[in-house]
């Protein structure tokens, strides 16, 4: 069994982002620039927004976080502070962390963003642009996903993939990816969610499966073909009085009975999170580039 290993692969792909930003500067150009807005103190919000900037540190970004404590901001000033970004030269990318206050319309919010700023790829320009296979910002998660199964050496053409979610963000975009013509995609993709039936005898048939529920341990080794490839993106807090936090995170895939059957997995944590954030720092690589 390969144990796909997202930390390691994560800090491989920081040491060439880092080469690249030291190759810019020694060129005489600017460090890239990142920033993020967050909104209200949301203990897992402020964990990733942590998680990003501190990547960003690591590998020789510009960070700036924009933290809006107060949870009572209008939809306008919120909306005010996504045009400055737009129209500030010196950021080439920034996000908007999500979930936003219930008053304030987190689309109408996305959908102000400058696709060409838009390094989460929300934008539906680039959910466009990546669905017609031209080049854009890949939302972050699918994008680290593919670039385990790129480094990994994990052959998709031709194999069935079965999906496990229909999220904006997982689902619905990585299926896009899996069935595009690229050295990731070509695969035969068929997308489940709640309202799926049988779901077991989808699984069972899957070459490749990429959970993205939200449910932990959801997927048995019943529900795994012998030699399948598992990417488990489901984090899920559960309560753990053992450890200092109370909490710890569960995949989707019930690790320790469904790895022995696989061919490779993603273990939780560890595997596509990791991937998750070095995606970004890619995408606001392409920003600095002008590559799209
Ligand atoms: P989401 O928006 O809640 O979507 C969950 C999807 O799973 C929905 O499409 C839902 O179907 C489907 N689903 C729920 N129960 C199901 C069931 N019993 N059988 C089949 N399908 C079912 O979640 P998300 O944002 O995609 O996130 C999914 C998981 O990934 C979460 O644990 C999240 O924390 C994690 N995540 C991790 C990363 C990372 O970097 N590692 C990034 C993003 C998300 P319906 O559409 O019918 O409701």
């Amino acid at each position: 069994m390969i144990l796909l290993d997202g930390k390691k692969l994560a800090n491989e792909l920081k040491q060439e982002i880092k080469q690249k930003v030291d190759a810019i500067i020694a060129d005489g150009g600017k460090a890239p620039h990142l920033a993020a807005i967050l909104v209200g103190n949301d203990g897992g919000s402020l964990t990733y927004v942590g998680h990003k900037v501190k990547a960003c540190e690591q590998v020789g970004f510009k960070s700036t976080l924009l933290h809006f404590e107060d949870t009572s901001i209008s939809e306008e000033f919120l909306l005010n502070e996504v045009s400055k970004l737009n129209g500030n030269k010196d950021i080439d990318g920034f996000i908007v962390q999500l979930p936003l206050p219930k008053h304030i319309n987190a689309d109408k919010v996305l959908l102000s963003i400058d696709p060409q700023k838009d390094v989460d790829g929300f934008h539906p320009v680039n959910v466009g642009k990546m669905t017609l296979g031209l080049p854009s910002y890949v939302s972050a998660t699918p994008y680290g996903i593919t670039k385990i199964l790129e480094r990994y050496g994990i052959e998709t053409s031709g194999k069935h993939c079965v999906v496990v979610g229909r999220s904006n963000i997982v689902g619905r975009p990585i299926s896009i990816l899996m069935s595009g013509q690229s050295a990731t995609g070509n695969a035969t993709v068929t997308v489940c969610h709640s309202k799926t039936k049988n779901l077991k005898e989808m699984t069972l048939q899957a070459d490749i499966i990429i959970a993205a529920l939200g449910k932990p341990e959801f997927l048995t080794a019943d529900m795994i073909k012998e030699g399948a490839v598992v990417i488990d993106v489901g984090t899920t807090r559960v309560t753990d009085t053992t450890t200092k936090s109370g909490w710890r995170l569960k995949g989707d895939v019930k690790y320790d009975e469904v790895a022995p059957k696989c061919h490779a997995i993603t273990p939780v944590p560890g595997g596509v999170g990791p991937m998750t954030v070095v995606s970004l720092l890619l995408n606001t690589l392409k920003a600095t580039n002008n590559e799209l």
